[in-house]
């Protein structure tokens, strides 16, 4: 398939681009690395009569260390995320989540910003921002706003962003001492998409006790999925053993309500978040205690 006609534009800065967005509406798109756009364009689910290239926008395209976290533009390639040092030690969820996305090439034109506005359900960035508690700055014609990685995701392929507001950078907080991260996935061939993934991040205290608790999974709902009964049950006790279990438990029967389609039932899904929770939360609280 072709895509339907549309008129490009390659604004040169954010404040061009979003003007060109405010005046053309619902009609136009913006364009990051084309990897879930063109597709989209290419089997006509998606007909833009304008395409916004954010392509030259070079002032979007950074990784900065920022009080103990890190801010990363919109428009910084997957790839640049996954080779950058700062990126493995300040946000290591991150890292470890990067190689899973899709395969090499792809990430080599797909964004960090891309990948969150596109809102896939089954991406693994923005189960990863929640999970690290990320905020997202947003900017349209009446200036900036900072939106929270958990309020940007209303739905399936839906997000906070209103059609002439652009994704410009997403900040990450430094992660409190004593807090260990692990990524999980299962998809049927590397690059596919994931069957199911989790997000752990846990803190614990000076007595080893579990003081924090992110718990995130994608592929399971409309959107990434915050795991707040798992925390509730992990929260105040050793992450170990029966912790453990009563978390992972709680997120695959009460956190989630995985769809089945041809890929998987829900019934597996569900089975996969309860491995894939105690693997996760298992490498997460080792990592928080040192080890
Ligand atoms: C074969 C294949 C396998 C893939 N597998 C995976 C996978 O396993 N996991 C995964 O997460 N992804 C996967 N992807 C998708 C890939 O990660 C894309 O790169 C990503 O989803 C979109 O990023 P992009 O920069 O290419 O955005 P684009 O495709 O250019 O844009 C996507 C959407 O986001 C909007 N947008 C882009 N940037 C902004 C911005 N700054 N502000 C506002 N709106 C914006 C666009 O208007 C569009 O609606 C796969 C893609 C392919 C082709």
């Amino acid at each position: 398939m072709k895509p339907a006609p549309f008129r490009y534009v390659r604004p040169a800065s954010v404040a061009e681009a979003i003007s060109i967005l405010a005046a053309e509406g619902y009609g136009a798109k913006a364009l990051a690395g084309g990897q879930s756009l063109i597709p989209a364009m290419n089997f006509r689910l998606a007909q833009p009569a304008v395409l916004v290239d954010l392509e030259a926008l070079n002032e979007l395209r950074y990784i900065r260390e920022a009080e103990g976290g890190l801010v990363i533009g919109a428009m910084t390639r997957q790839a640049d995320v996954e080779r950058n040092a700062a990126v493995s030690e300040r946000a290591p969820l991150l890292a470890e989540a990067m190689p899973w996305i899709a395969h090499v090439q792809i990430r080599n034109r797909g964004t960090v910003g891309g990948s969150l506005a596109h809102a896939d359900p089954a991406a693994e960035l923005p189960a990863v921002m929640q999970a690290l508690q990320a905020q997202l700055r947003v900017r349209g014609p009446a200036g900036e706003r900072t939106v929270s990685a958990d309020d940007f995701y209303l739905g399936l392929f839906t997000t906070a962003l209103a059609p002439d507001e652009l994704l410009t950078a997403i900040e990450i907080p430094a992660l409190p001492e004593r807090t260990g991260c692990a990524f999980e996935e299962v998809s049927r061939r590397h690059g596919d998409f994931a069957l199911v993934g989790v997000c752990a991040v846990v803190t614990r205290d000076a007595g080893g006790a579990c003081s924090r608790a992110a718990i995130t999974l994608l592929s399971v709902g409309d959107g990434p999925v915050r795991a707040q009964k798992a925390e509730e049950a992990l929260v105040g006790r050793p992450p170990t053993g029966d912790a453990i279990h009563d978390a992972a438990e709680a997120a695959a029967t009460r956190d989630i309500d995985p769809p089945s389609d041809i890929h998987a039932s829900a019934a597996y899904r569900r089975q996969l978040a309860r491995v894939l929770t105690t693997r996760a939360l298992t490498t997460a609280a080792g990592r928080a205690a040192g080890g």
